[in-house]
């Protein structure tokens, strides 16, 4: 095809295969526009050989050891690592994320799967001494073949992470990568062909339609972890509940409040602010910290603090290490920030930086938009409400705490928070206050892997990177002895 990174079928059974239908999808690097692979196009045909392969497997996974199984995932992390560079090159090709910051990637799924081997031994039952004589206990067992549903964000990432828990809870995994940036899926496949039996890692490229759908309501898929917006976990829900009684959990987007109190520091929360809402991926983070939420008597030091420091970022090609932001991630994804950036200027935000396309020759093609930061918002409205899921950053003045609380509350989100002021009792009562599932005090959201990592209300359902995300992708069974 002469594209940079040729075509990358899909895994299924081991083996690597095109779709039915023969169709592609053409990657597009952001940075350029220029066409760099292609991904088949799945089709229902494929999502079903896919899952009929993984049923396959599973027995024979579910039959070695959670040793065994153990000692592979570290091998499959082993895997990753020794080809982290070219993983991390196509990754930032892709996605247009900064590769300095990227490199995290590969080690953050690397971790995982190295974190959910350790834990091994911690998928226990219960004992209970019912009856005088009997033995009551419970046992844990796999679902058989889950789904795992991967945003465009960090797919490698996604996808990486994402195979540790079901594979060590005994369970075979059909992956479905993104639309956009998916080349990288082949990667982390060649990494499982040479470590895994065929079918218990299986990866599915394609279009929500079918290729989601079709994984979604197969009727072996009993168990699915979604990645992804609120609308397509919605989606996702409705069509599970139609065919059957799944288990589905949900990652979602965020609208992330940083509240800064009277007493804080102001410039080490705007450090916080705008290094939370991940300009090296273009803001394109569920956890990016889009409404800075100031106290009256620090606004106006805030704005400009917040103003300086995000005109001064560094556009630049996202393999350059020295660059501290690209493109977004496509051509429909600057449609729509765009478009948000439109209705920040209409409904009357105060523009401080950005708000368009950048100058210079570099940025004639590509999804480029600069770092934007509206002031004077108001919860009414659509930048303060809706995820852009873009480098759009929004701030708001509060007087009272109850008023900074309400804000905070008043969009259907509930991914994550900051908190700075160093009044303890203000701090955790605010905390308690926030209907988030994660809050940072005097820091913007962070994962540490082994505590729960998900949303409140429309940003999701069920922890992850922590033991009840192994847990989550096992059933539990209840077996009487009477003697
Ligand atoms: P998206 O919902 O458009 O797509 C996610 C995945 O779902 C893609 O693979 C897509 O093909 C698939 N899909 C689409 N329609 C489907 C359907 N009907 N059935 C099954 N699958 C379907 O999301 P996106 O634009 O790729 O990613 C951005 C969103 O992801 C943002 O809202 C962001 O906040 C969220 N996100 C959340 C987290 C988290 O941990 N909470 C992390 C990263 C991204």
């Amino acid at each position: 095809m002469g594209h940079q990174f040729g075509d990358r079928p899909m895994f299924i059974g081991g083996e690597f295969t095109g779709a039915s239908s023969k169709d592609w999808i053409t990657s597009v690097n952001p940075a350029t526009e220029e066409e760099i692979g292609r991904v088949p196009a799945g089709t229902a045909d494929d999502v079903n050989r896919a899952v009929t392969a993984a049923e396959k497997a599973q027995a024979g996974w579910n039959a070695k050891s959670i040793w065994e199984r153990a000692g592979l995932l570290k091998k499959v992390a082993a895997g990753f690592r020794a080809r982290a560079q070219e993983i991390l090159q196509m990754e930032a090709t892709d996605t247009g994320n900064t590769i300095a910051k990227l490199r995290a990637d590969v080690e953050i799924a690397a971790g995982y799967l190295e974190y959910f081997a350790g834990l091994a031994s911690e998928m226990k039952g219960e004992t209970m001494p019912a009856t005088p004589k009997g033995v009551h206990f419970t046992l844990r067992e796999p679902f058989g073949v889950v789904a795992r549903i991967v945003p465009f964000n960090h797919p490698f990432m996604f996808a990486g992470a994402h195979l540790a828990a079901p594979l060590q809870a005994g369970n075979t995994v059909v992956i479905k990568t993104p639309e956009t940036s998916a080349l990288s899926g082949h990667l982390l496949a060649q990494v499982c062909a040479e470590i895994l039996p065929p079918g218990v890692v299986n990866i599915v490229s394609g279009y929500g339609l079918p290729v989601g759908d079709t994984l979604v309501r197969h009727p072996k898929i009993r168990r699915i972890g979604f990645t992804g917006s609120v609308a397509t976990g919605l989606a996702i829900q409705r069509a599970a509940a139609e065919v059957s009684v799944k288990h589905v959990t949900l990652e979602l987007g965020g609208k992330n409040p940083l509240i800064v109190f009277p007493d804080a520091d102001v410039e080490k929360a705007v450090d916080a602010a705008v290094a939370g809402m991940n300009f090296s991926w273009a803001g394109q983070s569920c956890g990016s910290t889009s409404r800075l939420l100031v106290h009256e008597s620090l606004y106006d030091r805030a704005v400009e603090l917040t103003r300086t420091k995000v005109a001064a970022l560094k556009l630049g090609d996202p393999l350059d290490p020295t660059s501290e932001m690209g493109p977004v991630n496509s051509i429909s994804h600057y449609k729509r920030v765009m478009s948000f950036i439109g209705k920040g200027k209409a409904e009357g935000g105060k523009l401080l930086t950005g708000g368009g396309r950048p100058k210079g020759d570099m940025f004639k093609k590509g999804f480029w938009i600069e770092p934007t930061v509206f002031a004077d918002m108001t919860p009414d409205m659509t930048v303060a409400r809706e995820e852009i899921f873009g480098p759009v950053m929004s701030i708001g003045k509060f007087k009272t705490v109850d008023e900074a609380v309400n804000i905070a509350n008043a969009t259907e989100y509930g991914l994550t928070t900051g908190i700075f002021t160093n009044d303890i009792t203000l701090a955790l009562s605010t905390a308690k206050r926030i209907e988030t599932g994660v809050v940072a005090i005097n820091g913007s959201a962070m994962h540490h892997i082994g505590l729960p990592f998900g949303g409140a209300r429309n940003s999701g359902l069920g922890g992850e990177e922590c033991l009840d995300e192994l847990l989550s992708y096992t059933q539990v069974k209840s077996v009487h002895v009477l003697m």
